[in-house]
């Protein structure tokens, strides 16, 4: 019996044996061809199959995982057209004269390691995608397309996994992913999380587990391989039970986050973008307490335009309908580095420009944000917050700006709706001066994450001060509680977004403090429902 521990997708767990998913990692052949032009016409017809394909996996997806992720195949069939990678296939055919597949081959790999090399995550996680498409075009041209067939229900592990092997697989054969690469932002996380099967990535995974029995605990972040009889048992009982809470939980949907004394709770989503709406409404969230706008930033290698962002805000509005949705706007800096913004390297950059501090300065980024936002208000419910706040002076700057931008849109005739805007409490300043603030905002919305960072000067990112980064600290239970009182002396609400809400020890205490709102991750809001209703 061998444990290995991974990064957490998604929490449950699988007893299965493993099922060690290779590619076909065979090299193409490189051959010299002297008619360059029915090449480029192999090309062409083998990349015409590949969208006919992609077409049809994205129906498939449609139907078993919903439209926002399948667009992932929207993607690929557009990288399928893109310029520059067409470009390169046909270079390599003309100038080298050799055949399509080859060409198609190390355009993928010089694409995907390009991508790779970026240190924006979001392209980072396309490298994949460009090696999917590649590698399609090459089993068509080779005539080895052939699909995987799970033949029962397995654990799946792979080096790592693209979107369309894993929608292609059938779903119920499929119990867990452990992956040694990916990041969780990657699209093939996403599908995990909106199937709700345990995924783990950064696993060292071996080949000599194929076969072999296995449970995947997504709770504990661990694989145990070849378990014993009493730890198989221990995880059967345990998996019983798990599978009864979740099917519990499910009768809690459409009821309302109320406690036994009848106060009524706002259970908010926290989603980084607007692929994540599906999980929300799956799992019956009261609203969006925070969608991290500077994802849309995270994902372009532009700035993104006022109608992309429109576009964005637009779409999660509509689909929330009556529910609130709070914008956090452009939280970028330190770890969230974006390199069209040329920020200069920073001795520490936690404490450095960022988030609101470069809104404050880079107005013009701020005002297209705030365009967007109060144009998209008109279709829904929104809310706009503001990270990083220290000051009452921040906060009427803030305010300014706001104005301006409504009378900008005021004059060229352009519908809003009255926004509520608060902002976060994520430094220990604003917790401390949190009763002047009170009096300038809508709303707090305590963000426990960099409140913890900050009041107990420990770097969130380092994994090595682990053992010291106590949420849980009495001075962080003392700012939030001082924090809840301010905002209720002057009749306005407070949350939490960070993820100490979504920690089911303390939500008896913040209950108690008189917490509004807690904003989670949507797979935490039908557990933290059931908490709250059965607390007083
Ligand atoms: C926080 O700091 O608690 C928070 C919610 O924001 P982020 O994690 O995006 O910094
Ligand atoms: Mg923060």
């Amino acid at each position: 019996m061998d444990t290995f521990k991974g990064k957490k997708v998604f929490g449950g767990i699988a007893i299965a044996s493993i099922f060690y998913y290779e590619k076909d990692q065979k090299e193409v052949a490189r051959r010299k061809v002297s008619n360059t032009k029915a090449e480029l016409e192999r090309f062409e017809t083998a990349k015409g199959e590949a969208a006919k394909q992609l077409q049809a996996l994205y129906n498939k997806a449609l139907k078993e995982v919903g439209e926002v992720n399948a667009q992932i195949f929207d993607v690929h069939l557009m990288m399928l057209e893109d310029d520059d990678y067409n470009e390169s296939i046909v270079n390599i055919i003309e100038s080298q004269e050799v055949n399509a597949e080859y060409a198609v081959a190390v355009t993928g790999d010089n694409f995907a390691e390009i991508f790779a090399n970026m240190e924006d995550e979001y392209f980072k996680a396309r490298s994949i995608d460009v090696k999917d498409i590649s590698e399609r075009i090459v089993r068509i041209l080779t005539g080895s397309w052939a699909k995987e067939d799970l033949v029962e229900p397995c654990i799946i592990a792979a080096k790592d996994l693209a979107p369309s092997e894993t929608v292609q697989m059938d779903k119920s054969k499929l119990l867990a992913f452990v992956t040694k690469e990916g990041s969780t932002n990657s699209h093939t996380a996403i599908l995990a999380r909106t199937m709700s099967i345990p995924a783990l990535i950064n696993v060292d995974i071996k080949k000599e587990w194929n076969g072999k029995t296995a449970i995947v605990d997504g709770y504990e972040g661990i694989i145990i391989v070849d378990p014993d009889s009493e730890t198989l048992e221990l995880y059967k009982k345990k998996k019983k039970q798990d599978e009864e809470q979740k099917r519990l939980l499910q009768d809690l949907k459409g009821k309302d986050t109320v406690t036994k004394s009848g106060r009524l709770i706002k259970l908010y989503a926290n989603i980084g973008n607007v692929s994540d709406i599906g999980s929300v409404l799956k799992n019956d969230a009261d609203g969006i307490g925070l969608f991290r706008s500077e994802f849309l930033y995270l994902e372009k290698d532009h700035f993104p335009t006022e109608e992309e962002q429109f576009t964005a805000y637009k779409q999660v509005a509509e689909t929330m309908g009556d529910k609130k949705v709070i914008i956090r706007t452009l939280d970028i800096g330190a770890d969230k580095q974006v390199h069209y913004f040329n920020l200069d390297k920073e001795e520490n950059p936690a404490m450095g420009y960022r988030a609101i501090r470069i809104c404050l300065t880079q107005t013009s980024i701020f005002k297209t944000q705030l365009r967007a936002l109060f144009r998209a208000s008109a279709f829904g419910n929104i809310s706009i917050m503001y990270p990083m706040i220290t000051s009452v002076e921040e906060v009427k700057a803030i305010k300014k700006i706001v104005e301006e931008v409504k009378a900008e849109l005021d004059s060229i005739g352009v519908d809003y709706n009255t926004i509520e805007q608060g902002i976060m409490i994520e430094t220990p300043a604003a917790a401390v001066i949190s009763d002047l603030l009170a009096k300038e905002v809508d709303f707090f919305s305590i963000g426990t994450n960099d409140l913890t960072q900050y009041t107990l000067a420990i770097d969130r990112q380092n994994n090595r001060l682990d053992r010291f980064y106590n949420p849980h600290h009495e001075s962080i239970l003392r700012l939030i509680n001082m924090v809840v009182e301010n905002a209720h002396k002057e009749g306005i609400w407070a949350g939490i977004c960070g993820e100490l809400g979504a920690d089911v020890e303390l939500t008896e205490r913040f209950l108690k403090m008189g917490i509004d709102e807690l904003s989670v991750s949507p797979g935490m809001i039908l557990p933290l429902r059931k908490v709250i209703r059965e607390a007083e």
